[in-house]
């Protein structure tokens, strides 16, 4: 079975051709600047790789180029569009009710159109991209995948907000959680090297948006993102959690507005704020090595924080059996696990340096110290796989 993963957002479309027998990606690719110009790289095993400008208007247009691509004689990889036999949507929200993938129809889209207000960045690109595939393949089914729908089942003491109950029930203010295909990706795989689908785990997804999860039995149970990704750990460029009248104190103090104040939240603060170098994890260990002291806090402040919420979702499961480390930072950045995992022996975790400072990057590692009672694993996230697999087995 052949299945196309979708991932829309606002100016880009990217995409990935699986074929499930033998769990390859036959091709993949990203279309960029949908919108503004066009601009797109495909990348097949096996073939050289594939950039070029072209018109996209929308991601109509953009999509066609994608289809006429995998099927062109020299840079394709099927015969013909009826190869693919589902495409699977990465939808970042599902709402209150898409608590699980699901075939999209009328009334499940007509839900998400509903539901955008909660998530306006990413919930119109991603509809119109779903519009777009189905306009070009009408015949097969396609599915959404949600980011949040991992954490349908968390309980309602952990995603209620303590604000004014009416706020909830009018406004569906609560926590949603955000990442959950990439956690529930690494979580089954940390399932499956401990050999208990019951375990207690912390996956910790660090990327230039982070997030970490607190698993038992294969269903999260709590997780650092709350009513939007802004929540949880800093970021690149997000604040994360922060005193709650921060933000109306910073309106009055600058003058600024809501939206103003939510981009500075949003685009200006985590290790880019604090920095004041940039966002990306490589710069500020740079800039750190070379003396910069705000680097070197930034860097602190994460770890910080990323500790303390580890230690609270111990708590939480009352223990853990592994934790995982994935995402750009979190596969890549062996300092900053080197960081977290210090003194917190106590709770059993230990990680065995060398190991962990030699470990090959993209693949699978157990970084666990020797006799150390919870596992601490490197799991390169596979998000993508995960769609294609629901995709899979919603529509065999
Ligand atoms: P992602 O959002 O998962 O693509 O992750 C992006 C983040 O991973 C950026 O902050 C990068 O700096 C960081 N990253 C990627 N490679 C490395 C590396 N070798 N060392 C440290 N951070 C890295």
């Amino acid at each position: 079975m052949k299945i196309l993963v979708v991932n829309a957002g606002s100016s880009s479309l990217k995409y990935q051709l699986f074929d499930m027998e033998t769990g390859e990606v036959l091709a993949k690719g990203n279309c960029e600047r949908i919108g503004i110009d066009g601009l797109i790289t495909h990348k097949c095993p096996g073939k050289p790789d594939y950039k070029t400008q072209a018109d996209f208007p929308d991601h109509r247009a953009a999509i066609e180029f994608v289809l006429k691509l995998l099927t062109d004689k020299t840079l394709g990889v099927i015969d013909s569009v009826d190869a693919i036999e589902a495409v699977g949507h990465r939808f970042a929200h599902g709402g209150e009710k898409l608590r699980k993938s699901s075939v999209l129809g009328d009334e499940e889209i007509a839900y998400l159109e509903s539901i955008v207000g909660l998530n306006p960045l990413h919930g119109p690109p991603a509809i119109s991209g779903f519009k777009a595939c189905k306009e070009v393949m009408p015949s097969v089914n396609h599915v959404g995948v949600f980011d949040t729908s991992y954490y349908a089942d968390i309980q309602e003491h952990a995603y209620i907000y303590p604000i004014p109950y009416e706020l909830y029930e009018k406004y569906k203010i609560r926590k949603y959680g955000f990442h959950g295909t990439s956690h529930r990706y690494v979580a089954g795989k940390a399932a499956e090297m401990l050999g208990d689908p019951n375990a207690k785990i912390i996956t910790c997804h660090l990327g230039n948006g982070s997030s970490i999860t607190a698993t038992v039995n294969g269903k999260a149970v709590d997780t650092s993102m709350g009513f939007t990704p802004q929540d949880g750990v800093p970021m690149g460029t997000r604040s994360g959690a922060i005193d709650p009248t921060i933000p109306t104190y910073i309106m009055k103090a600058e003058n600024l507005t809501a939206d103003e104040t939510e981009k500075l939240l949003n685009g200006k603060s985590g290790l880019y704020g604090v920095s004041g170098i940039s966002s990306d994890c490589r710069d500020i260990r740079d800039a750190a090595a070379n003396g910069k002291v705000r680097a070197k806090l930034a860097m602190k402040i994460l770890t910080h924080n990323i500790k303390k919420i580890v230690g609270s979702y111990v708590a939480e499961m009352n223990g853990v059996d592994a934790v995982v480390f994935t995402a750009g930072i979190g596969e890549n950045d062996r300092d900053l696990r080197a960081e977290v995992c210090k003194d917190m022996s106590f709770m059993g975790i230990q990680i065995d340096e060398e190991v962990n400072a030699t470990c090959p990057r993209g693949e699978i590692a157990d970084i666990t110290a020797k006799g150390a009672k919870v596992k601490t694993f490197v799991i390169p996230t596979n998000e993508e796989y995960m769609i294609a697999l629901d995709t899979q087995n919603l529509t065999k």
